[in-house]
């Protein structure tokens, strides 16, 4: 997932779409390895005070600059002013392990809610954009790309709805915010007797806390939750914790969905859109919801009956398990990962509780750092010493290899605590521009077990490098069009490439250039994980395939209730809707920045899989890697994602290689 920092550039849209941050520290100063500091939550506060004051000042500055030759590189050294003054703080709100210091980061980001949404209705600024002349096509992108971004937040309507859509936008955002705190914040446990967890890993509960009849107190963080689904013997133990993490959110967050896609459509139907989604994605590749639907029918039609023989053979699994007849026993959705482990286990020997000894957490890191040096032409220094936002955070300076030149620091936040970000996410804290000689900035944060990955977490850190290279490695000239920028339909596709290098042998070998003591993984141990990765794809890509069908369902013309939606949309599936659970409620995807954007994980696997084929047999040919450095990831969104994938591929990218792997 990225977490796209909210620029000046898109004003209230970006923030409606959810953007949860943007980084501080002045515009052209070089950066220090060191994250801000602030010691309280009055400490916060105070820079978001003096942020906002040094943010007033620029934008009068900048309202009283002729639209001339320099006016777009004034505007990009004005947003990327506000980039470092407003996204370090707004990203503690995610990761800061003093609760009170992450309130004051969310009150600051409601106030940068505020600025930011006023910036895009700014006429005086849009006025200048227009009377641009660009002086080439990088210029007239971004004037294009900025312009829209007025015209989304409203500056061209009537002074009424133009004041309703600002209240709207800020009003979305609090909601937004309040949505991932019930999440973040809700610290749920549940209590099991040792007995009950038969079969999950004895690493995964023994350091828990016990309550007072000595049962071990879970909480729902994944490296607990996965475990429990996919190893645990007892059913009624899985189900338990299934549920509760089902129910993340709860029924506040039920309410809360349900105002926010009433106020996404109520926002849309002022710029005479039919429906949210048809508002959001006429600035996307997909471009309308009729166009992305087509694609999701596609995907459903070729993954459909892959998914039926699959749930038959789980059922055959739990029915031989249980030692019952198959038609006594029916696949319950707590079933899906234990009986999917089993069958792989028994079909192709592969555990993936086995990968953990050979996937040390901090080893893990520096073996995938090691394949981007590789690939891409960089190299990772860690700073020792170099404060962040908690002890165990690391810091990284990241080089051009061949020029020694200082390119971005990268920030790794790799295990679960209270109170911090609960699933896997990149934040673009700073982004890079060559004309400002600006480096950029990017925090990865995950929760790892500190025991060891599997195969599957390794291929999660491969994916959240992906976007933090695409932020790290952007070379544009303007902030302002810098890495993760690009269309959020395709956003993903440099991440997803990236997720099946794990089960490539020389790529593997790269560990033991990291980590000489460690075991390596055996040849023949990869290639049952990559024969077992396959099955399983029916039941796998259904549920994306449903996400983002129940997406588009909710912010399309038709209102109508999340929960009721979804359950009945759920209720269509083989495996059917459990009553009493309530899924969207923890969808934060949906409800931020993905909203009407879900089939973008399915849209960019399709670019991700046709850029794989450039590297042919070699996964780690450094002089295609270098080429996808210089278009894919350089060019961050200079040029539209078609453009850069065709100067890439040296031809337009096409759906084979994703429809080929669904038959695989
Ligand atoms: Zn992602």
């Amino acid at each position: 997932m990225m977490q796209t920092p909210c620029k000046a550039l898109l004003g209230a849209i970006a923030l409606s779409l959810g953007c949860s941050a943007a980084l501080p520290s002045l515009a052209v100063e070089a950066p220090g390895p060191g994250f801000p500091q602030f010691a309280s939550a009055q400490a916060v506060s105070s820079a978001c005070d003096s942020g906002l004051a040094s943010a007033a000042v620029r934008l009068a500055q900048m309202e009283h600059r002729p639209a001339d030759r320099r006016w777009l590189a004034a505007y990009d050294v004005f947003s990327a002013a506000l980039e470092d003054l407003s996204s370090p703080i707004q990203f503690l709100s995610a990761v800061h392990p003093d609760k009170t210091l992450r309130d004051a980061a969310e009150a600051c980001e409601l106030r940068w809610n505020d600025f930011n949404s006023s910036l895009g209705q700014n006429a005086r600024l849009y006025q200048a954009v227009r009377a641009l002349r660009p002086a080439d096509a990088i210029d007239r992108e971004l004037r294009k790309t900025l312009i829209e971004g007025f015209d989304d937040a409203g500056v061209g309507l009537p002074a009424a709805q133009r004041t309703r859509a600002k209240q709207l936008m800020d009003r979305i955002g609090e909601l937004g915010q309040t949505f991932d705190r019930n999440i973040r914040d809700a610290g749920v446990k549940l209590a099991f007797s040792e007995a009950e967890l038969a079969g999950v890993p004895q690493a995964v509960w023994q350091g828990a806390a016990r309550d007072d009849q000595g049962r071990l107190l879970l909480g729902l963080d994944y490296p607990t939750y996965g475990p429990v689904l996919q190893a645990g013997e007892v059913a009624a133990t899985r189900e338990r914790m299934w549920r509760a993490k089902t129910n993340e959110g709860g029924a506040a967050n039920l309410t809360l969905l349900a105002e926010i896609t009433r106020l996404r459509k109520a926002y849309a139907s002022l710029f005479g859109a039919a429906s949210w989604d048809e508002f959001v994605l006429r600035r996307r590749m997909a471009q309308t919801p009729a166009q992305a639907l087509a694609f999701l029918g596609e995907v459903k039609t070729a993954v459909q009956s892959r998914e039926r023989s699959e749930l038959a053979e789980l059922r055959q699994a739990k029915a031989a398990h249980l030692q019952q007849p198959a038609d006594s026993v029916k696949v319950e959705r707590w079933d899906v990962s234990f009986y999917t482990e089993r069958v792989r286990r028994e079909r192709y020997a592969v555990d993936q509780e086995a990968f953990r000894a050979y996937f040390p957490p901090q080893q893990s890191l520096q073996f995938a750092l090691r394949l981007i040096e590789r690939l891409m032409g960089v190299r990772y220094q860690r700073i020792e010493g170099a404060a962040a936002w908690h002890p165990e955070v690391q810091t990284y300076a990241v080089s051009d290899a061949a020029s020694g030149q200082l390119l971005a620091t990268l920030w790794v936040d790799l295990y679960p605590r209270e109170g911090k970000y609960n699933h896997a996410a990149v934040w673009g804290l700073r982004s890079a521009s060559k004309a400002l000689k600006r480096p950029s900035q990017a925090a990865l944060v995950v929760n790892f077990d500190r025991k060891g990955l599997t195969l599957d977490e390794l291929e999660t850190l491969l994916h959240e490098l992906g976007h933090a290279v695409h932020n790290n490695l952007s070379a544009t000239r303007h902030a302002l069009q810098a890495g993760t920028s690009v269309k959020r339909d395709f956003v993903e596709a440099p991440s997803q490439m990236l997720e099946d290098w794990v089960f490539d042998k020389r790529v593997q070998k790269l560990f033991a250039e990291v980590c000489p003591d460690c075991t390596p993984v055996p040849d023949a141990l990869l290639d049952k994980a990559l024969a077992a990765s396959h099955y399983g794809k029916g039941v796998r890509l259904s549920r994306q395939h449903l996400y983002a069908s129940y997406d588009l369902a909710l912010y399309g013309p038709e209102p109508a209730d999340p929960m009721a939606l979804w359950a009945g949309m759920e209720g269509d599936t083989p495996l059917g809707h459990v009553a009493g659970t309530t899924f969207p409620a923890g969808f934060s995807h949906i409800a931020g920045g993905y909203s009407a954007g879900y089939y973008g994980y399915l849209w960019s696997l399709v670019v991700a899989m046709d850029m794989r084929t450039a590297f042919g047999a070699d996964r780690l040919d450094a002089a295609v890697g270098r080429r996808y450095r210089d278009t894919v990831l350089g060019n961050g969104s200079q040029r539209p994602p078609q453009a850069l994938v065709h100067q890439f591929l040296g031809r337009d990218f096409n759906a084979k290689a994703f429809f080929d792997d669904l038959k695989r």
